[in-house]
């Protein structure tokens, strides 16, 4: 029989009203004839409540006790799950991590997939049960112990899943009705996208999206699984939400497909490095081993100041999320200290925010960059750092312009019209 992965987020499955509106979901599609395996988020809420628990029983936790008690937060949802689908008349049966078992790797609250056996499950599905729910976000690992996978988790447990069973589609239901051309609450034109190309919503994903977690769409692109993001608060059929595919099923194809903002991000600046050969490693190294999530990097001439500086140097510029500042400060003081770097001027520009088109038109066609920065111009923005890659330009411009930014740049490309 054909197979759907169906995942519920935690507002889906938020109370048990919730549980039985998915579950009748899941019912549908049984009665269309498909075998379902259904992956649950923990009810919304109930992950933080139990991190909360850990973090107020001890300070430097075991990874291994954090992951026992976050973990359980899925096993209850799938246990109910089962029941609801049980009183539905649907054979279901739930299964925890361990129990199928999901493989991964010892890397507690941050496992990763080893391998997923399938035959527990499939023997299951053999002697005629319908549906298998397994609590998503967790696995076992070679110690024997459970792990989980970092939060948002359960995205990436589906897409697994629906590689290991060779689904025909990993549909994701969640509290909005797909992906949108940029943030509905910030330009009212958004627009909900019928598709979209795995590499741009790994953009838009990475870039503050938060429909879908970024390993889930890296994996779905990996194993070439079919995505759908749709609510599960609304009537659904065949073509709701927003299908996350390969691009060459993509016939309509816009250079610009959407625009991405992240609103706290920090612009650090070392001024009047010395220009010479490893001077970018000596400076990056302290920051990555400090946990720094640099992001865009810009090296910039100097004003020479011939007096102090008659060597050549050269700024060096970089962005950060705004809650690693004091972390990227002490790793860039305490290389200076050590003597391995020398600067004038450490700046920091704490009011700067990120704005991004992405779209896999733009290998294909000239001039996006153009339209950009005039759309930017003609608000008088402007713009501090820019950074391209292959279907994304980034601009950090200063925070209180970030809407007016995202809401011109809509109307530039004009991402209205389909
Ligand atoms: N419940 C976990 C979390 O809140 C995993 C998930 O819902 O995807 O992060
Ligand atoms: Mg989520």
């Amino acid at each position: 029989m054909p197979l759907l992965v169906m995942k519920f987020g935690g507002t889906s499955v938020a109370d048990l009203d919730r549980i039985a509106q998915a579950a009748r979901k899941v019912q549908r599609e049984v009665e269309r004839g498909y075998d379902v395996i259904v992956i649950v988020s923990a009810m919304s809420g109930k992950t933080n409540e139990l991190v909360g628990w850990v973090e107020g029983t001890s300070r430097f936790y075991d990874a291994r006790e954090y992951d026992a008690v976050v973990a359980s937060g899925e096993n209850i949802t799938a246990g109910l799950m089962a029941l609801r689908l049980q009183e539905l008349g649907v054979p279901a049966r739930s299964w925890q991590g361990w129990q199928v078992p999901i493989n991964t790797t010892d890397q507690h609250g941050a496992a990763r997939f080893v391998s997923i056996p399938r035959d527990h499950i499939d023997a299951k599905f053999g002697e005629g049960m319908r549906v298998a729910v397994v609590a998503g976000f967790q696995g076992i690992g070679p110690d024997g112990r459970i792990t989980t996978l970092g939060r948002g988790g359960s995205d990436t447990t589906a897409v697994a899943f629906a590689a290991a069973f060779d689904a025909e589609r990993c549909d994701i239901y969640t509290d909005v009705n797909g992906v949108y051309t940029t943030d509905p609450r910030i330009a009212r034109k958004a627009r909900k996208l019928e598709r979209i190309a795995f590499e741009e919503m790994l953009e838009l994903a990475s870039l503050g999206a938060k429909v879908l977690q970024t390993r889930s769409v890296e994996l779905a692109m990996r194993y070439n699984v079919r995505l759908r993001v749709l609510s599960s608060f609304e009537d659904t059929d065949e073509t709701s939400g927003t299908l996350v595919c390969d691009e060459e099923d993509i016939m309509e194809s816009k250079v610009v497909s959407g625009v991405a903002y992240s609103r706290d991000e920090a612009k650090v600046t070392l001024v009047t490095v010395e220009d010479r050969p490893g001077i970018s490693a000596a400076i990056f190294e302290p920051l990555a081993d400090a946990g720094v999530n640099v992001d865009m990097i810009v090296q910039n001439i100097s004003e020479r100041d011939y007096e102090n500086h008659p060597g050549a140097v050269t700024d060096m510029t970089f962005s950060c999320p705004v809650n690693q500042v004091d972390r990227a400060r002490k790793a860039v003081e305490d290389a200076r200290a050590r003597g391995l770097i020398a600067y004038d001027e450490l700046v920091v520009d704490d009011d700067v925010a990120k704005v991004s088109v992405v779209g896999i038109g733009m290998r294909s066609h000239t001039g996006v960059a153009a339209r950009m920065f005039k759309a930017l111009a003609d608000e008088n923005i402007n713009i501090k750092v820019i950074a391209t890659s292959e279907i994304k330009i980034s601009v950090l411009i200063d925070r209180r312009y970030m809407e007016l930014a995202v809401q011109a740049l809509h109307d530039a490309f004009e991402l209205e019209k389909a």
